[in-house]
């Protein structure tokens, strides 16, 4: 069974206790409560000798660098066993100390390190962060521009201004990601934002007023100028890098010409199972890379892959 990333179902986010609000502080000051730390878009691990983990605190372990530990800076992100999770955005630097001596204390990008962690891990780590850049970015009413504030565990931004009043929600962008094939061939394309050598499946953002079906479509054709048919659901991942949830479909086509969008793609080339078994391609020299591990597009290929074995 492939490992899935950036959301496990062990996670119970507990959205009936986010307008209890007696209850969360209670838990604040509780021994059931975990904090990770966030720094802006970077998540908080310990880098030991062997291993790279998150880094979790405990209440009297935040309390040396929050001096007012109180819910209207907590992001509520649910519970896990018997444990309650809240993020919360450090904006002084966590340095080893007595307290947590099992390694070195580092900021990084959730995917430097994904291939470390859990499946568990991943997924509130991804929440952490996808919540903390949504913060972020809105301090401020998009409709009258007065300040924002906290609400319902993190979940709710309310404009301050009593006349506007606006409530603000949690934004996912959804993005198609399709692997088009033809026969026993698969389409793949990379963009000049890509790894060396890497090539992935198309993806493309959905418009507003547009289907998943029409997003596909449309993007496939202005990337690659193939019409694709036979769409077919696959799975879906969030994608909080920063703030995607990807659908995943596979999609087939009868065009095997392709007329590249050069503004969006670098190239893009059909690859039969053997080659991307053994990643190799006639046309392409020294071989090329999948996608990584912790993407769809990767679950795409492998599944694709299955079927032909
Ligand atoms: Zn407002």
């Amino acid at each position: 069974m492939e490992k899935i990333y950036y959301n496990n179902q062990l996670l119970k986010r507990s959205s009936e206790l986010r307008k209890d609000e007696n209850f969360l502080k209670s838990i604040l000051d509780s021994e059931d409560v975990n904090f990770i730390p966030m720094k802006d878009d970077e998540n908080y691990f310990i880098s030991g000798k062997e291993e790279i983990k998150p880094l979790i605190l405990t209440r009297r372990e935040l309390e040396r660098y929050i001096k007012d530990i109180s819910l209207d800076k907590m992001i509520f992100l649910g519970k896990i066993n018997e444990k309650f999770y809240f993020s919360i955005n450090i904006k002084s630097k966590i340095e080893k100390n007595t307290f947590i001596n099992q390694g070195d204390i580092i900021t990084d990008q959730l995917r430097n390190v994904i291939g470390s962690l859990t499946e568990l891990d991943s997924s509130y780590l991804a929440l952490a962060k996808g919540m903390t850049f949504w913060h972020e970015k809105n301090k401020f009413c998009g409709v009258c521009g007065s300040k924002t504030k906290m609400e319902e565990a993190g979940f709710v931004l309310r404009c301050v201004n009593k006349n506007c009043n606006q409530s603000h929600f949690p934004r996912t962008d959804p993005a198609i990601i399709t692997l088009v094939s033809n026969k026993d061939k698969v389409l793949l394309a990379r963009s000049s934002r890509f790894p060396q050598k890497m090539y992935s499946t198309l993806a493309g953002f959905v418009e507003p007023g547009e289907s998943l079906e029409l997003a596909l479509k449309r993007e496939v054709y202005e990337e690659v100028g193939v019409n694709v048919y036979k769409i077919e659901y696959f799975q879906s991942q969030p994608w909080p890098f920063p703030a995607s949830l990807m659908l995943g479909f596979f999609a087939e086509t009868e065009d095997t010409d392709l007329n590249i969008d050069e503004d969006e793609i670098e190239d893009a080339n059909w690859f039969n199972i053997s080659q991307l078994k053994d990643l190799t391609h006639p046309e392409i020299k020294d071989g090329f890379k999948l996608p990584r591990f912790d993407s769809i597009a990767r679950r795409l290929v492998n599944d694709w892959i299955r079927r032909y074995e």
